[in-house]
């Protein structure tokens, strides 16, 4: 039985007309509506059940996100806009902690867009923070799904979410909706949060730095080729009581199918040891050799693979749709991972 598959259309008002990446003005952007368009209709044609969202008081995001963050989220655009800003915001001046002086959070909303944004990528627009929102709903109604019985549920997330930490966002994310997840699963007991997406997720990293029972693997190209460029590597292992909770297995460009595979299965290794109550999974299917972004050349067949890793875990699991940019392809690469996941859990 296809498990459900959560829908909302509120992602498509954020539709920002460019973005500033690697010194290029670039539009249309890569991470734009047309992305869950192609992904649902692939699941809706192979008969994958859709379910609406349900909303969510903010108290969802407690212990993922600042709270002043989430308030600039939600308001600064506006403010930008009335003060006679253009219609995209992007920032102009980063927060850098080499920087001796500057722990004020700045009044101005392009000062405070700098404190809290890390890249000039993640353009804001009139309908950003609601689509955001309503991501972190879809995540949380996957919840509902899986903590009512559903054995997993897949939530049609966009924008992604992985790299906002509790105090930051960027790289095309502005809350972490896998991390919302994980955060409400934890009353289940402990959590086991596996990300595939060919980027490091530094933000569910930092998110649960210290947590003893969430448990965070990466499988993502090395850090030293791409972003996020700072984070990633194998020896960020956790803090504190949350020592060794977190397991990051960077890849080389250019790894391909058994390299990447290789790599989820040690995930997935790390993941049955841990023995976690339910399981969140990043799918970014930007890993693909088609991926205009991605840089590790994972076929259909690695992804398939890898949703058969996934669902042999054999967890109640929550799925939240991360990266992935190839238009043409990115409905029959999700498709055949969960497939493939729905199949190996037999
Ligand atoms: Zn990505």
């Amino acid at each position: 039985m296809p498990f459900p598959v959560i829908v909302d259309d509120t992602h498509e008002g954020h539709d920002p007309p460019y973005e500033l990446n690697a010194g290029r003005m670039v539009a249309p952007v890569p991470e734009r509506p047309e992305r869950i368009e192609v992904i649902a209709d692939a699941l809706v044609a192979a008969g994958f059940p859709t379910h609406p969202c349900a909303t969510h008081d903010d108290d969802v995001l407690d212990g993922v996100h600042d709270a002043h963050m989430v308030a600039f989220l939600r308001d600064g655009y506006a403010a930008w806009r009335a003060a006679g800003g253009p219609e995209v915001m992007i920032a102009d001046t980063f927060r850098s902690p080499a920087w001796a002086a500057g722990g004020r959070r700045p009044r101005s909303p392009l000062g405070a867009l700098g404190w809290y944004c890390t890249d000039t990528a993640t353009p804001l627009v009139a309908g950003s923070y609601a689509a955001a929102r309503a991501a972190v709903d879809l995540a949380c109604t996957a919840v509902d799904h899986v903590l009512d019985g559903a054995p997993a549920a897949y939530a049609l997330t966009r924008p992604p979410g992985h790299h906002a930490g509790p105090g930051y966002f960027g790289g095309f994310c502005l809350l972490n909706h896998a991390a919302t997840a994980a955060q409400r699963l934890r009353a289940a007991g402990p959590v086991a949060i596996v990300d595939i997406d060919v980027h490091h997720g530094n933000g569910t990293q930092d998110v649960f730095w210290h947590a003893p029972d969430v448990l965070y693997t990466s499988v993502h190209t090395d850090p030293d080729h791409q972003y996020p460029y700072f984070s990633g590597a194998t020896d960020e292992l956790g803090g504190g009581a949350g020592h060794g909770t977190t397991r990051n297995l960077p890849l080389a460009p250019g790894t391909g199918d058994e390299g990447f595979l290789h790599a989820v299965a040690i995930a997935c290794e790390l993941t049955t040891a841990f023995d976690p109550a339910t399981v969140v999974v990043s799918l970014g299917l930007d890993a693909a050799d088609v991926d205009p972004l991605g840089q590790l050349e994972v076929t259909a067949e690695g992804f398939a693979r890898a949703g058969a890793l996934l669902g042999a875990l054999d967890r109640p699991t929550v799925v939240v749709q991360e990266g992935g940019y190839a238009l043409a392809d990115l409905g029959a690469l999700t498709l055949a991972t969960l497939r493939a996941f729905e199949d190996a859990r037999g």
